[in-house]
């Protein structure tokens, strides 16, 4: 959000209802993700613990096709309940025209996600709930709780999306499930460490950006806008935040 903040209003939905039919799951969009991934993992229910530890809710999740591990909830997702500022709509998962960290509700922001049918498996209790706590112990060490920062700036790129004479400067090993990290790209133009104000990257992770005391969001604005044109000169693509910004021009 903007230094001067933002001029409007925030709505903030607070459905918290999450009703299980066998393996489906009908969630409420309130609900917070953590939430459901503990319901789910404590169930038997499999599919979403490799998404333990991402704040947010359900709601911003579907908007945002989160996801983390190899996975995304658009694998989970069978319809979604929406208003579109006139009615109440319900659509399938094609319907929600899922890419990476893409859907439609991205780009028809008034619409408002009341919640969710996700489609799971069924699994075992004790093995998902201690797959979820690793992967939770791996996040916290990389996201102290305690840190201001707002996740991973950047998205990832998508190897087939790259020019080949790009693509062919990647080491294979670093290529993981199609996806390049965008860390990757950051460090080799020296990202990591950067500071402008008390806005940093992280000395340990390229793509982690946070604020280290008094920072603004206009200095984080300087580094990302930094990050990006040295990543265009060096490699001549484009840099693509996965935040949005609020409260700009
Ligand atoms: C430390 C950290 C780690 C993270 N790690 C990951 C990760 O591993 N993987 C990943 O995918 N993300 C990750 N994120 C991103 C984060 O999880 C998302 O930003 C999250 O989904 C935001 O949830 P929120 O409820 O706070 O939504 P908000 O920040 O309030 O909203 C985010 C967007 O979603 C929209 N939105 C929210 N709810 C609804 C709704 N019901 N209907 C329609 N639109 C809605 C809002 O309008 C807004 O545009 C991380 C973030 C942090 C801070």
């Amino acid at each position: 959000m903007a230094d001067a903040g933002f001029s409007g209003a925030v709505l903030r939905l607070v459905n918290r209802e999450i009703r299980m039919e066998g393996t489906t799951v009908h969630v409420d969009g309130g609900v917070t993700l953590q939430t459901l991934v503990d319901f789910t993992c404590a169930r038997g229910l499999q599919g979403l613990e490799t998404m333990t530890g991402i704040p947010g809710s359900v709601g911003a999740a579907v908007y945002g096709n989160a996801g983390a591990y190899g996975h995304s909830i658009q694998e989970l997702v069978g319809a979604v309940r929406f208003h579109d500022g006139r009615t109440v709509r319900e659509i399938d998962n094609a319907g929600c025209e899922f890419q990476y960290r893409e859907s439609i509700f991205k780009r028809n922001k008034a619409w408002i996600i009341i919640g969710a049918s996700l489609n799971m498996q069924a699994g075992d209790a004790a093995a998902l709930t201690e797959k979820a706590a690793g992967i939770l112990d791996i996040r916290n060490k990389k996201y102290p709780p305690t840190m201001k920062c707002a996740g991973s700036i950047f998205k990832n790129f998508l190897l087939a999306n790259l020019p080949p004479e790009v693509a062919a400067q990647v080491p294979v090993k670093v290529v993981i499930e199609g996806k390049i990290p965008s860390a990757w790209f950051l460090e080799q133009v020296g990202a990591k460490g950067l500071r402008v104000g008390d806005i940093q990257v992280a000395d340990y992770h390229a793509n982690l950006i946070y604020n280290d005391g008094a920072g603004t969001a206009r200095d984080l604005r300087i580094v990302i806008a930094d990050l990006k044109e040295r990543i265009r000169r060096r490699f001549g693509i484009p840099l693509e935040e996965e935040v949005q910004y609020i409260g700009f021009e």
